[in-house]
């Protein structure tokens, strides 16, 4: 344009004789039209300081409409992102037409007018609108045929790049285009080969036909599909194509073929099938356990479950169901009457219980309808818990079961079978433990041995069955009446013998806790015709250690034990207590002697 502008000035033609003019602006308005401010400077530069060159009268009346001619391609340039439409090149010549005229107007008097005007300005005025519509419609086909042949060769790039199959049939089915992919799959050597070609000169016939009858549905149709096809290579693998299929027309609209576009997705269908199959086994699974199983995602709404989750809880099943927030759960279970409330505010607890079952751990729970179910929480990597319920109730009656016989062997062990009182074995314990924590400046523990007077007799004349009762009677008493000295120890001590251990008690008073023994037997008046006394009564020996002595256990049974015959010795329904031990004297360091 800037070697064009030069020219056009440089070479003026004489439009009629002494009148020259050039087409300059025509060349100025369509650099900036098409170029931009670059296209536009550069022969407006070259224009402007060729016409200061010039010089002469008109410099000044020349410049401005140079400027003029610059500015309006440059201001339609800005204002058309695209490639100037015929509308943009008609404005712009019309503004080449002002630039070219205005001279005339201020150079010519008005009186000439008349003249100048239809001899030369409406001639050169046409010839400069002409000149910049048909430069400026020759430059934009220029320009769009440039651009459709960059297009064209993106398009033709990336089809021939694309991984994926791209092709083009006619009605028949023959391929009027192919891109390298559609070749390698067909196993042709070339996308050329392709072209006059169909399905049937590569795949066997039942392919090729199936491939047609595809083919033949979409045209049918009118529209564009996406079908899955699957077949077997000629190598004889498995090959699953996920294809679209778009009938085209041409520009009267008339079908002429269509576009295929294929994309193998084996790996994906076959990675398809083993979830499938994975899924199926886990969801049989999951279906068959024994356990409930529930998933919560990280705020406590529930993700998944299983059926057994939902049988578990009857009164909720209904609710139990993935989109159910946990909370809502156990307000619901506990309102239904499901799971046990317990005093106190509904919301907290509801809270804590949610925050509970979140949090990884295993805790039990016990339900309204009398059921124990385990709740063990495992957190998952994606954040949420899992849960797994188990009915526990059987293995908890069990426990329950097992702690009762546990708590009646241990009784059975300690307790004497017919009276109740502990046994001989809890009765060796007990004495051996509390000898043991005597401590100095203390006594005891005192021991009172009983036995039943005459039982022998007794049996004799009542029957055994009423000895035993009798016996159970006396023990009862007994025990009734050590209820008034905390710590104390009744036992059976073998036969008709019980013993009592008084800890801190020292001879004096275990003497006469034994006479109130004694007192309260008597008191039962149960009939005993074969003593001389009438009644049931019991003879009693105590003896005691000492504060700061100590003996044995066996001794201090021992010395009741004589005390009691010496009672038996002194007739029978008495107390006799041994004053006078043999016991060794703890002195304040704790060391002993014997006294
Ligand atoms: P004593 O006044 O000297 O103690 O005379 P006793 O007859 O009580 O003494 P002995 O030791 O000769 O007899 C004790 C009797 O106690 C013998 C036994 O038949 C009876 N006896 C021991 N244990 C039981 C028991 O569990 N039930 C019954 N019915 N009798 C028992
Ligand atoms: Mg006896
Ligand atoms: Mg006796």
């Amino acid at each position: 344009m800037a070697v064009g502008t030069l020219c056009a000035m440089s070479l003026p033609f004489q439009f009629i004789p002494g009148v020259l003019l050039d087409l300059r602006y025509t060349f100025l308005a369509v650099a900036g039209l098409f170029g931009g401010p670059l296209a536009a400077i550069i022969p407006f530069l070259p224009a402007i300081i060729w016409r200061v060159i010039s010089g002469g009268t008109g410099l000044w009346v020349g410049i401005p409409l140079i400027v003029m001619a610059s500015a309006s391609g440059l201001i339609a340039h800005r204002y058309i992102r695209d490639i100037p439409n015929g509308k943009a090149i008609v404005i712009v010549a019309l503004a080449v037409v002002f630039s070219g005229t205005a001279g005339f107007f201020v150079k010519i008097p008005v009186e000439k007018w008349v003249v100048v005007m239809p001899a030369v300005v409406a001639p050169f005025a046409l010839l400069l609108f002409v000149s910049a519509v048909l430069s400026g419609l020759a430059i934009s086909q220029e320009m769009k045929r440039q651009e459709a042949t960059n297009l064209n060769r993106i398009y033709k790039a990336i089809i021939e790049a694309l991984p994926d199959c791209l092709n083009a049939k006619d009605l028949n089915g023959r391929f009027i285009a192919a891109n390298p992919a559609t070749a390698e799959l067909m196993g042709a050597g070339t996308a050329a080969e392709l072209v006059g070609k169909t399905d049937f000169d590569f795949y066997d016939h039942n392919a090729a036909l199936m491939f047609r009858a595809d083919e033949l549905k979409v045209l049918e149709a009118g529209r564009p599909a996406t079908i899955e096809q699957h077949f077997t290579s000629a190598q004889g693998t498995d090959i699953w194509l996920s294809t679209l299929k778009a009938p085209f027309t041409d520009e009267e609209g008339h079908l002429i073929g269509m576009i295929t576009h294929n994309r193998e997705i084996t790996d994906r269908k076959r990675l398809e099938n083993e979830l499938i199959r994975t899924q199926s086994h886990l969801s049989n699974a999951l279906a068959s356990m024994a356990d409930g199983l529930a998933m919560f995602d990280a705020s406590g709404c529930q993700v998944f479950s299983n059926s057994r989750y939902a049988e578990m809880f009857p009164l909720t099943s209904d609710i139990r169901v993935p989109g159910t927030c946990l909370r809502t759960i156990l307000r619901t279970a506990i309102e239904r009457g499901e799971e046990i409330s317990f005093i106190g505010n509904l919301d907290d607890l509801i809270e804590r219980a949610a925050d509970a079952f979140l949090r990884a751990g295993d805790r039990q729970m016990r339900l309204a309808d009398g059921r124990w179910i385990e709740a063990r929480t495992r957190a998952m990597d994606e954040g949420g818990s899992l849960i797994v319920f188990s009915d526990i109730t059987k293995t908890k009656r069990a426990e329950e079961e097992l702690r009762n016989l546990n708590e009646r062997l241990e009784i059975m062990a300690h307790t004497d079978g017919l009276t109740g009182l502990l046994n001989r074995r809890s009765f060796d314990a007990a004495l051996a433990r509390i000898i043991s924590q005597k401590g100095t400046g203390r006594p005891g523990p005192g021991l009172l041995m009983i036995d039943v007077d005459k039982f022998k007799a007794f049996n004799d004349t009542y029957g055994h069955p009423a000895g035993d009762t009798c016996l159970k009677t006396v023990a009862d008493c007994i025990a009734v009446s050590m209820r008034a000295y905390p710590n104390s120890v009744v036992a059976r001590y073998g036969g008709e013998e019980i013993a009592v251990i008084i800890p801190h008690c020292d001879t004096d008073h275990a003497t006469s806790v034994a006479h109130f023994l004694c007192a309260q037997v008597r008191a039962l008046e149960i009939a005993h015709i074969g003593s001389e006394k009438g009644i049931v009564s019991v003879s009693i020996g105590t003896a005691a250690i000492e504060p700061n002595s100590f003996c044995e256990a066996k001794i201090l049974l021992r010395w009741a034990d004589e005390a009691l015959y010496a009672a038996k010795a002194a007739g029978r329904d008495c107390v006799r207590s041994i004053h006078t031990m043999n016991t060794t004297t703890l002195n304040s360091a704790g060391t002993s002697s014997s006294a």
